[in-house]
């Protein structure tokens, strides 16, 4: 399978766009009008900062060269533990946590955009976050960095299965053709916990038990990825999400898809961007005048999703 990041006439797919065409309705809405809300989610703003900041950590610049990139246009919202406070603190304690200069291992590439044909007619696209190779053993490894505010006893099960993760490692073994590239990926998650960076404390100074500190901010736990049995599915999801771009691309007053109406789907992450429009159908086009823009998805542009 051909890299081939600057082609543009296939049609490709990403997690991203695999993830919304859970509602078909989300979907058309963001991958085929492009209307994004003019004003980010705190998650996905704090997601992205910290991304930016690990990326700055992981290439071997400093702490202090680390949170100020992160910093970079990040915009507090009052009343909300996600703060630029809050940032340094993640970031400087993963430092401390997990070594970005262990003599274990080599990082092969950080923050790698990658495009592939997956067959005559799709691409499969993303970004990849590190791959790194552990010296003594030769094997190759990715990591993937989550920030999430609503870490829970179910937080890994949404990782089975993972095309994001999957599509990493086809990425990987793409990039790295002689490599020996593991099947499983490591994620680390950060965790902005309310009070981790001023955890109340009992008279004698000591942390309440249930009390979050700054170790219970990170988690790093192994992913197993889906197998190649599982290719025949995600390809026929891939064609109807290409039959969608040809309809809508072919047909001159079309008609938006059905929505799902899943409270699974329409919660996801921070809750979908268009619950207002999908409660509020007759206000739709006075809410995408004056709260949504026009921008497109790409995954070769744009830093990784933020908050999961
Ligand atoms: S709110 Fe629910 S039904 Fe509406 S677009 Fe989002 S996921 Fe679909």
């Amino acid at each position: 399978m051909e890299s081939n990041v600057g082609k543009n006439d296939r049609f490709w797919c990403d997690a991203t766009r695999l993830n919304d065409y859970l509602c078909p309705y989300r979907y058309w809405m963001r991958h085929i009008r492009g209307h994004v809300p003019r004003a980010a989610s705190i998650d996905l703003e704090f997601g992205i900062a910290v991304h930016r900041g690990l990326q700055t950590l992981w290439a071997g610049e400093s702490i202090e060269q680390a949170v100020e990139r992160a910093q970079m246009g990040f915009i507090e919202v009052e009343g909300d533990h996600r703060t630029r406070a809050k940032i340094a603190f993640l970031l400087s304690n993963y430092r401390e946590f997990y070594p970005t200069d262990s003599e274990d291992w080599v990082m092969l590439a950080n923050e790698h955009p990658f495009r592939f044909a997956l067959d005559d007619d799709i691409d499969w696209a993303g970004r990849l976050d590190k791959i790194l190779m552990h010296k003594r053993s030769g094997n190759v490894y990715v990591l993937d960095h989550k920030t999430t505010s609503r870490y829970g006893d179910r937080f890994w099960d949404s990782f089975y299965p993972s095309w994001q993760l999957t599509g990493y490692v086809w990425a990987a073994r793409q990039l790295f053709a002689t490599a020996d590239v593991q099947s499983m990926v490591f994620v680390d998650v950060l965790i902005p916990w309310i009070n981790a960076d001023n955890p109340r404390v009992k008279k004698n100074g000591e942390p309440y038990a249930n009390e979050k500190t700054w170790r219970d901010c990170y988690k790093r736990e192994p992913v197993e990825t889906v197998g190649a049995e599982s290719m025949p599915e995600l390809l026929d999801t891939l064609y109807k999400i290409k039959q969608m771009h040809d309809y809508y691309a072919a047909v001159s007053d079309p008609q938006p898809p059905p929505h799902c109406y899943s409270a699974a789907t329409c919660g996801m992450y921070s809750g979908c961007a268009y619950r207002g429009i999908c409660r509020q159908p007759e206000c739709a086009d006075d809410l995408i005048k004056h709260s949504f823009k026009q921008e497109f998805w790409s995954p070769f542009n744009h830093q990784e999703n933020g908050e999961q």
